[in-house]
């Protein structure tokens, strides 16, 4: 999952991005209106959420706002917010967003509306299976014929990726632009380090891999046992 923060407060973008990443997500940050309205413009099919300022140097947050929404109507957007008066909040909605958090918050709380917007844009499901491998979006867990296994925080965003695509080919572009943010030197080599690591933790000795090598394309997860 790969968020776009708008955020020019620099004390509370670097506390949000750094708690994002502790919890798998990829994370481009923009200090200021301008920067945020071209990244979210220029890469806007690779962003699953926006969390956009309400004051920003610039463009306003609700420029953005109303930006993103001409290009893309589903993505889910929540504002970040000082003001704090009814009409602010109805007038920020009103732009397109999906919900608001007022200033200073809580991250747990963040997280847990991030959750139910990204949710609700993959469907309901939380708990994905591969085999005897279960991997558990809301508490972060994967078990391995019912053992925890731990996992971290990049080969949980890597599994949940190939999971939430199990029987089709997830493309090596795909997978850097969902899994690693802007600032990867993009050597997508990487990303067969990362493979290695989950199939050396997971893999059931005398089966093959559940992480298919598409040679040339990416990889694929498999049910299949042979
Ligand atoms: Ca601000």
């Amino acid at each position: 999952m790969r968020v776009l923060l708008i955020e020019d407060e620099i004390a509370i973008s670097s506390f949000i991005a750094e708690g994002l990443q502790e919890e798998g997500f990829a994370v481009d940050v923009a200090h200021n209106g301008r920067e945020g309205l071209i990244l979210a413009l220029e890469n806007l099919a690779e962003y699953d959420l926006v969390l956009l300022d309400w004051m920003l140097p610039g463009v306003s947050g609700i420029e953005i706002c109303r930006a993103i929404r001409k290009e893309n109507t589903t993505l889910p957007v929540i504002f970040l917010t000082a003001k704090d008066t009814v009409d602010d909040v109805v007038f920020g909605l009103e732009t397109g967003a999906n919900d608001y958090l007022r200033k200073p918050f809580a991250f747990e709380e963040l997280l847990a509306r991030m959750r139910v917007l990204l949710r609700g844009s993959t469907g309901e499901q939380n708990v994905f299976n591969c085999r005897d491998i279960e991997l558990n979006v809301a508490t972060h867990r994967v078990l391995k014929a019912g053992r925890p296994v731990e996992l971290t925080q990049k080969e949980f965003a890597l599994l949940e990726l190939l999971l939430r695509n199990k029987g089709k080919a997830c493309r090596r572009t795909r997978i850097i632009e969902k899994v690693w943010d802007i600032n990867f030197d993009h050597d997508t080599s990487v990303i067969d380090v990362y493979v290695n690591f989950l199939r050396k933790k997971l893999d059931t000795p005398g089966q093959a891999s559940f992480i298919q090598t598409l040679r040339g394309i990416g990889y694929r997860i498999n049910d299949d046992e042979t």
